[in-house]
């Protein structure tokens, strides 16, 4: 199946630094650059996979801006394609969720990042970057939610965790992801700060002690559904080094959209 590539330039939903609105055309531009090729590990290309691109401006109202997600999400998923997206802040993934429950009912999420995003609220905010899988579960969005990566967990998010059944995982602890709980209808949110900062320092929220890139390449390879949805969340290009989270990001592209096309 082919995959639709998409941009959510959106970062007004962030607690602390903006950027995040500048990532998918960075990350657009990092994909087929010619320092690179479109191949994934496995040998597919990722240039003949996605079959079209959605960069459009999003509202500069919260509301609006997420209807305006779910209506792309939603246009994807009627076009017979999956949808790979990149933010933008981690609130996108509300909308998207909501878009994808609607096609194929509760998914099952693998979940990599630093934190668990499932504040009930976040200054204030019901839609805040710290907020979108609490949002998600309440509104069934969500089968399994397995969350791996985690070193920055507030005591509320752990209750409103256990409260939900979620898996969340640290670091650590990738070898207790339950696979075979990540079943279709699977979709895959990856957070860049999930990662450690040596690997992904243009993030907001940098915390120390994240995953490799090797390790979330094995985490993909172990899947054993293919994703009916993906997102890449939360670079800042402002705080990049080098290029090199924004290099990680196309390179995650890449490896998803050869898992999506499955
Ligand atoms: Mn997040
Ligand atoms: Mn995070």
């Amino acid at each position: 199946m082919s995959v639709h590539l998409l941009g959510f330039p959106w970062d007004a939903s962030s607690s602390y630094a903006r950027g995040p609105a500048l990532a998918p055309p960075v990350i657009r531009a990092m994909l087929f650059s010619e320092a690179s090729s479109p191949w994934s590990i496995s040998g597919v290309d990722a240039s003949e996979v996605i079959s079209a691109y959605d960069f459009a401006d999003l509202p500069g109202d919260g509301a609006q801006a997420h209807a305006a997600i779910l209506d792309r999400i939603t246009a994807t998923l009627r076009a017979g394609a999956k949808p790979l997206s990149l933010g933008g802040d981690h609130s996108v993934t509300y909308p998207i969720l909501k878009a994808m429950k609607d096609k194929h009912g509760p998914l099952n999420i693998l979940h990599v990042d630093a934190h668990t995003d499932l504040y009930e609220e976040f200054e204030g905010d019901r839609y805040s970057h710290a907020c979108p899988f609490a949002r998600a579960i309440e509104d069934g969005c969500v089968g399994k939610l397995v969350q791996v990566g985690l070193r920055s967990i507030a005591p509320q998010c752990r209750s409103f965790g256990e409260k939900h059944g979620v898996i969340m995982l640290g670091a650590e602890a990738i070898d207790e992801i339950p696979f075979e709980s990540l079943t279709a209808p699977l979709y895959v949110s990856i957070d860049l700060d999930g990662l450690d900062p040596a690997y992904a320092p243009g993030v907001s929220h940098p915390e120390p002690g994240g995953l490799t890139t090797r390790e979330v390449l094995r985490l993909l390879d172990n899947l054993r559904a293919a994703p009916v949805g993906a997102d890449i969340v939360e670079l800042n290009p402002e705080r990049d080094i080098n290029m090199m989270t924004a290099n990680l990001a196309a390179r995650l592209v890449k490896e998803l959209a050869a898992l999506m096309s499955d």
